[in-house]
C-alpha cells in the first residue's frame, strides 16, 4: 500500500529524517514508533504532503506521488488525525462527522446553518461510524464539552468517513483514559480484520503490542529496527533506546 524510500528531511542543520526506508502492508497495521524527536511525526507530514522532503521516494498503491500535493494525497484516499485534534470544537459530533463525509454533489457547508441532513446512505454511514466510536447518543454534544478522549474518538471518526484506503493516525491513544483505551484496542483490531489498512504513530508500548502486525522503530532519524511486535520488543538496541544502557 505504501512504499517509503529513503526519505530524508533535515531542519537547518538537523537530520530529523535521515535515509528511511518501510512499507505499510494493505489490510495490516503498521506502528511507527521511537522515543521524542526520533522523526516519527516528520515522516507522517513528508507522507501526507504538509511537509517537503528533501531526498527519497514515496510511493502509495504503486504511484510515486513524492510530488504529489497534500490535497491530492487526501484526494487519492491518505486520510489522517493530527497529534493536535483537528475537529470543530464550537461544532456538534454530528456536525463534526457529516463534514467529513466528502461527497462534491451534496454542497454540505453552504446548507450548514439551516444544516440539511444527509443522504440517507451517508446518514447511515454516520450512525455506524459514531456507533462504533461509542459517540452515538453524543450526537448533539458541542465538541468541546467532549473528554479528550472522546474528542480523540470523534477525530477517528472523521477519518473513518473520509473516502480513504490508507489511514495515518498520530497518536491515537495519547490521553485517553484506561477503560476507553480497551475500547480502542478492539475497534482497531476489528477495522483491521475488516481490511482497513492502518499506519499510525504511537507512544503507547502496550497499545502498539497489542494490535500491530509491524513495528518500525525510529531513533535520531533512522530507522532502527523492524519486525512483528516480538521481534522489535526483544531487540536489544530497541531496549536501550527505551530503558537506556
Ligand atoms: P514526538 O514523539 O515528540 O512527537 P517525533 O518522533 O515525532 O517526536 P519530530 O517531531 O518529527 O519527532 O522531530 C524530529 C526532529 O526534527 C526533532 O529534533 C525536532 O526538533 C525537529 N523538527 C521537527 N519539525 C521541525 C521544524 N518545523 N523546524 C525545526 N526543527 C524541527
Amino acid at each position: 500500500m505504501l512504499e517509503i524510500q529513503h526519505l530524508t528531511r533535515s531542519f537547518g542543520g538537523i537530520k530529523a529524517v535521515d535515509d528511511c526506508s518501510f512499507s505499510a502492508v494493505q489490510g495490516k497495521i503498521t506502528a511507527l514508533i521511537g522515543p521524542n524527536g526520533a522523526g516519527k511525526t516528520t515522516v507522517f507530514n513528508c507522507i501526507s504532503g504538509i511537509e517537503r522532503m528533501e531526498k527519497g521516494n514515496i510511493l502509495y498503491e504503486h504511484q510515486d506521488v513524492s510530488h504529489w500535493r497534500d490535497y491530492e494525497r487526501a484526494e487519492a484516499g491518505i486520510a489522517r488525525t493530527f497529534q493536535l485534534l483537528r475537529i470543530f470544537k464550537n461544532c456538534t459530533v454530528y456536525e463534526n462527522v457529516a463534514l467529513a463525509v466528502h461527497d462534491r454533489d451534496q454542497h454540505l457547508i453552504p446548507s450548514f446553518f439551516g444544516f440539511n441532513r444527509l443522504k440517507e446512505e451517508d446518514e447511515k454511514k454516520i450512525a455506524d461510524v459514531l456507533t462504533r466510536v461509542k459517540l452515538y447518543d453524543m450526537e448533539d454534544t458541542v465538541a468541546s464539552e467532549l473528554s479528550y478522549g472522546q474528542q480523540k474518538l470523534l477525530s477517528l471518526a472523521r477519518a473513518l468517513l473520509q473516502p480513504h484506503r490508507l489511514l495515518m493516525l498520530d497518536e491515537p491513544v495519547a490521553g485517553v483514559n484506561p477503560v476507553l483505551r480497551q475500547d480502542f484496542v478492539m475497534l482497531f483490531k476489528n477495522l483491521r480484520d475488516e481490511g482497513e489498512t492502518i499506519f499510525l504513530i504511537e507512544h503507547d508500548m502496550e497499545f502498539v503490542m497489542e494490535i500491530a502486525d509491524h513495528v518500525i522503530v525510529m531513533n535520531e532519524g533512522k530507522v532502527l529496527k523492524q519486525g512483528t511486535p516480538a521481534e522489535v520488543r526483544n531487540d536489544p538496541r530497541v531496549l536501550e533506546v527505551y530503558l537506556g544502557k
